[in-house]
């Protein structure tokens, strides 16, 4: 039996393991394939305090769990299929096996959105990428598309252009959604066209992306551009699958909890990109995971 079994390996997660086991609670953390989540994914960290430096994402990943290692929590690497919240001992199935708790911290985070283009699952993988920094070398002097204009999109534009001939921007409104800081060095990149008010209508190709059609949404104009790349960053969707009926959702589909992480099923929280939440940000899921574990730690208290 644990006292808190931790549901996902992001910095959400790790920064819970790190409170539980440092409260001396026999905690275990279960992810399903490599540790930092969507962190993991991201090249240069310019905005995670204590580094002055930028530090890569997954760099960062190890060092939490080794971080949260040190002060005995268990790192499992296994999916978990299901779960069982309510009750004073709750249970959590795994691929593998079924281990009890007194608490559970839901930290699954999110999963990139897809376009939603018929043509998007077949390509998938043969030129749609939903992650730059795992597949951007697959694209070394070629040309790319990256669609969104958030900060994951401008992100990666840029260490796309570091790698690519050309890259093109496509965004569906006049201005970006990312971060002012990371806007000027974009706006600075001569490699990067930015594509503005234009949404993806077709991507072209059979056995491998070719190119695609976009439409200007305030002329309606449609033109195509020759890419072998496609990098789709409009968003992620949270991975709420293994609790959806469980735990309270809100209509947005992230769970809902209050300034302590607490689900509405007692002795069950939630912390990170999964969270209802106005600002998702490396550092607001780990302040959320040291809260969540504070708040497990008085609920086994009790
Ligand atoms: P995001 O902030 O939700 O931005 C998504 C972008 O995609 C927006 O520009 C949005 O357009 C566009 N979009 C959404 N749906 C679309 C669709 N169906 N077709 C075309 N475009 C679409 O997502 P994100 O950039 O992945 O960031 C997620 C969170 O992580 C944010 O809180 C972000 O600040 C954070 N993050 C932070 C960093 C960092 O601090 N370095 C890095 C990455 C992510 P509109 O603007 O028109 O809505």
């Amino acid at each position: 039996m644990y006292d808190v079994i931790i549901i996902g390996g992001g910095p959400a997660g790790y920064s819970a393991a790190l409170y539980s086991a440092r409260a001396n609670l026999k905690t275990l953390l279960f992810e399903r394939l490599f540790s930092g989540g969507q962190m993991a994914t991201t090249e240069f960290m310019e905005n995670y305090p204590g580094f002055e430096e930028p530090i890569n994402g997954f760099d960062l990943a190890i060092k939490m769990e080794n971080q949260a290692r040190r002060f005995g929590a268990e790192i499992m690497i296994d999916e978990v299929i299901d779960m069982e919240l309510e009750g004073s001992v709750k249970t959590v199935k795994t691929l593998a096996a079924e281990y009890k708790s007194k608490a559970i911290i839901l930290a699954m985070g999110g999963s990139p959105k897809e376009l939603g283009l018929p043509e998007e699952s077949l390509l998938k993988g043969r030129g749609i990428s939903y992650c730059a920094t795992c597949d951007g070398s697959f694209y070394k002097d070629k040309t790319v598309a990256v669609i969104g204009g958030g900060d994951t999109a401008v992100e990666d534009a840029l260490y796309l252009s570091r790698l690519c001939k050309k890259v093109y921007l496509i965004h569906r409104r006049d201005s970006l959604r990312a971060t002012k800081s990371l806007q000027v060095e974009l706006f600075r990149n001569k490699k990067v066209e930015i594509v503005w008010d234009s949404v993806i209508k077709g991507i072209l190709g059979d056995q491998a992306v070719e190119g695609m059609n976009i439409a200007n949404v305030k002329t309606n104009e449609e033109t195509r551009i020759d890419v072998e790349g496609i990098f789709v960053a409009i968003g992620a969707n949270p991975n709420t699958g293994l609790v959806k009926g469980k735990v309270r959702i809100s209509d947005e589909g992230y769970i809902v909890t209050d300034e302590e992480m607490k689900t509405d099923i007692p002795g069950v929280f939630a912390c990170g990109d999964i969270r209802q939440k106005a600002f998702r940000q490396v550092i607001t899921a780990a302040a959320d995971g040291a809260i969540a574990a504070y708040s497990a730690e008085k609920h086994i208290g009790t």
